[in-house]
């Protein structure tokens, strides 16, 4: 038969990858609790509705989400982000009329992208978002956290901070109609996906890649010039208290962000080191999106960093504490039926007394050379060998594979209180 591959641009992760993601997971975790923030989980798929509704121009859900029918009739989708689902949690379970969370959730989301470096089908978030605060702080809190998160992980030096506001939605209807007056004399420099753009949600022109566009902006109107007076003592109040903690920051008047729900501040975490695909943590306030699906209005706002593009550069920051394997602490060697079915029965015995242990079992018929093979790139600090006179004798010997020293024997008993010290804690 053929082989069978991964769906194109979703990926699997061996397991020496998952290490850096349980590494960099944990620190994320640890981060978002020493906040207060607490993990909220929902499901992968929901009504297509949910998504169409919040973010009707975006591509994200013109162009690139999983849809179908499912055997009751019903569209459904699989989540290509996670805001509009964590909203629609929290209005189901009733979470945000009583109360303002801050909540933290992770796992994959789903677009029909073109798969390239940084860029998958299947990809993963870990993602913040707020609920019922209106002030500036909020915003500040989620920047400080990320900041705090960079450092953690070590790659503090590797990323940049790009805030900017967008307004309310008359900010943005005098800014678009100034946007479209200035690039309508300009029609010819752009490509059809840019015309497009243009007529369904002009904003998405200011974070276009293409270097001449880029270049064309800069003449274009600036939308920190069409502020509101709230939107704008917002951002000024922010950028106020980014100041005051310390947090290096760049306006950037042409960030806007992809998805419909968006209004004041947005922002951006960048890197210089990934390419294109320079955008490892993005967020902002979406102070209306929860009043559009069906709940009692409240300010909200949130970020996402995009795993994938994050453990590229925890890998490219080359931590060695990323790549070591260390799962596995002692590693038994048996051979033949009774030794295997013993040292099953004794490393049991083991994992009762020492329950932090990672003890393997060796289940196959290889000779002792290969078997210590194995328990050395095992990465096992003992070897714990069941031959014959050992079965004989009732007792097992113990190899340290890290230090010269001679094998030892001993029985079960003894055997527990040296791992027992050995591992101490
Ligand atoms: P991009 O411009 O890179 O497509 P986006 O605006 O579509 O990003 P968001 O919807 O804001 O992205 O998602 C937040 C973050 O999730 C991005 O900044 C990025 O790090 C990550 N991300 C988005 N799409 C993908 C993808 N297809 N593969 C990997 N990571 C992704
Ligand atoms: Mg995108």
């Amino acid at each position: 038969m053929a082989k069978i591959r991964s769906v194109r641009g979703m990926n699997d992760i061996p397991p020496k990858e998952v290490l850096s993601w349980v590494y960099a997971e944990e620190i994320i975790r640890s981060t978002f609790s020493s906040y207060g923030y607490q993990e909220i989980r929902f499901p992968v798929v929901e009504s297509t509705e949910l998504f169409s509704r919040s973010n009707q121009a975006s591509d994200m859900v013109s162009k690139e989400m999983y849809t179908f029918e499912d055997k009751g009739g019903d569209s459904i989708s699989l989540r290509p982000e996670g805001t509009a689902s964590c909203v629609r949690a929290c209005i189901d379970n009733d979470l945000i009329r009583i109360d303002s969370p801050r909540l933290w959730y992770n796992g994959p989301m789903f677009r029909y992208e073109r798969p390239q470096k940084g860029r998958s089908r299947q990809f993963h978030q870990s993602s913040v978002e707020v609920f019922g605060i209106h002030g500036p702080e909020i915003d500040a809190e989620i920047i400080q956290l990320s900041s705090r998160l960079w450092k953690k992980l070590g790659i503090e030096e590797n990323v940049y901070l790009e805030i900017n506001s967008i307004g309310n939605e008359n900010t943005r209807l005098n800014y678009t109609k100034d946007l479209l007056e200035f690039f309508a004399p300009l029609r010819e420099n752009l490509d059809d996906d840019l015309v497009r753009k243009l007529h369904e949600n002009p904003l998405r022109i200011l974070d276009s890649k293409s270097p001449e566009i880029q270049s064309l902006l800069k003449g274009a109107p600036k939308i920190t010039d069409y502020l509101d007076e709230e939107s704008e003592n917002h951002f000024r109040k922010l950028i106020n208290i980014l100041e005051m903690l310390g947090i290096s920051y760049a306006v950037n008047p042409n960030l806007v962000r992809g998805l419909d729900y968006y209004n004041k501040t947005v922002f951006e975490w960048k890197t210089s080191s990934l390419g294109s695909q320079d955008t490892v943590c993005a967020g902002g306030r979406y102070d209306n999106l929860i009043e559009e699906l069906g709940g009692k209005a409240c300010p909200a706002i949130g970020f996402s960093i995009g795993m994938e593009r994050l453990i590229l550069l925890l890998q490219d920051s080359g931590d060695s504490k990323l790549v070591e394997d260390q799962s596995v602490d002692c590693f038994f060697v048996c051979f033949g039926d009774e030794s295997i079915l013993k040292a099953m029965v004794l490393a049991e015995q083991i994992r009762d007394r020492i329950p932090n242990l990672n003890l393997k079992v060796n289940l196959g018929s290889e000779s002792a050379g290969s078997q210590f093979k194995k328990a050395d790139k095992s990465g096992a600090r003992f070897a714990l060998v069941l031959g014959d006179t050992e079965l004989e004798d009732k007792v097992i010997s113990c190899k340290d594979l890290r230090e010269k020293s001679e094998q030892e024997t001993m029985d079960i008993e003894s055997l527990i209180d040296k791992l027992e010290n050995s591992f101490k804690k």
